[in-house]
């Protein structure tokens, strides 16, 4: 059976602009929210249908059951800065073939950073930048221009001199264009989305991160819209900060139960009113009972401190 979505097909071939000179392109696709479901539910062959779609879909990204979410893959085209491509291909998870600088003469493509994003050095992230523009942008942006002229003439004069062209890219600089195939399946796309559409990765790279994934939205709609809810707006809590959260949780349980708490108090019927006010209607029977012992963990941390562990 082949899956289509009219949404995705929409998108086949058409060039998506990145960065001053990048662009993104979705070649293909193979499978749709529907071949997730259908691989998911070939051990229930033949037995009655229990859950619709998206509620399966989202009970097995909620539970990291990753598999299924492998049926679905994408192949895109991307033209990006060395440097961006230096980040994305340690995502070793994907299949990439990369155009070759020994086999094809460079095209003159330099990326130059538009004016908002010269920024100065952050002090409390030392792989970023600050937000607000150099005091010298203009003579900054002066600097990126001629160092991208520089670096192409010195590439064409060694090109001229007959130096081979494996050797004569040695002036081209990390801000130079270089262009791939990429082909991932959905559940390595949405791990390098979590990781590359969070604010601590590069700007550049965020920006063909945030394509990608409005195309992941055509392909797989309901796939993505549990990544959005139990991966990218969720959040992963340190030891450290789950102590510091119990403690601001424990004593606002013990005000609505009006009195000192106990684990013996924490049964269903305890936290179910507080789970229902607090808890999206929308969540199933199986997310209720998950955030119920949640609660239950953290109280535990309110009232015994540490699980512990040794260290
Ligand atoms: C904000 C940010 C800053 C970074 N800074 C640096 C840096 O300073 N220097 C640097 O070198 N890198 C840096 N990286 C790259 C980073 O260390 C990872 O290599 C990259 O994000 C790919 O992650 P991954 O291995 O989880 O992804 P994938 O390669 O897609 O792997 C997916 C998963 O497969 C498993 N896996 C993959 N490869 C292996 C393996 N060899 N053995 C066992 N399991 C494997 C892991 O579970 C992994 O999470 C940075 C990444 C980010 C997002």
């Amino acid at each position: 059976m082949k899956y289509t979505s009219t949404e995705a097909d929409a998108l086949i071939d058409q060039e998506f602009a990145v960065l001053d000179r990048g662009e993104i392109t979705l070649l293909d696709y193979m499978g749709t929210d529907k071949a997730i479901v259908d691989a998911a539910r070939v051990s229930v062959k033949g037995l009655k249908k229990v859950t619709d779609d998206e509620s399966l879909i989202r009970r097995l990204v909620s539970d990291r059951h990753t598999s299924p979410l492998e049926m679905v893959e994408f192949k895109f085209r991307a033209k990006m800065p060395l440097f961006v491509a230096r980040q994305w291909i340690r995502h070793g998870t994907a299949h990439v073939n990369e155009m070759s600088a020994r086999y094809t003469v460079v095209p003159d493509e330099v990326y130059v950073p538009v004016r908002t994003r010269i920024q100065g050095q952050s002090m409390d992230n030392k792989q970023g930048s600050d937000g607000s523009e150099v005091d010298e942008v203009a003579e900054a942006l002066m600097v990126f221009d001629q160092s991208a002229k520089r670096s192409v003439e010195s590439y064409h004069d060694l090109l001229d001199k007959n130096v081979s062209r494996e050797l004569a890219r040695g002036p081209l600089t990390v801000f130079h264009y270089t262009e791939w195939i990429w082909k991932i399946d959905l559940h390595n796309l949405m791990h390098f989305l979590r990781l590359r559409l969070d604010t601590d990765a590069q700007w550049e790279i965020r920006q063909y991160a945030e394509v990608m994934h409005s195309m992941a939205w055509a392909v797989a709609p309901m796939t993505m819209r549990a990544f959005r809810d139990y991966s990218l707006d969720s959040m992963h809590l340190s030891r450290m900060e789950v102590e510091a959260l119990a403690g601001l949780f424990g004593p606002l349980l013990e005000e609505s139960m009006g009195g000192k708490l106990s684990m013996g108090m924490l049964d269903d019927a305890a936290l179910n009113p507080i789970i229902t006010m607090h808890l999206d209607q929308k969540c199933s029977k199986s997310e209720r009972s998950k955030f119920g012992n949640k609660l239950r963990r953290l109280a535990n941390f309110y009232l015994n401190g540490n699980e512990v562990r040794p260290g």
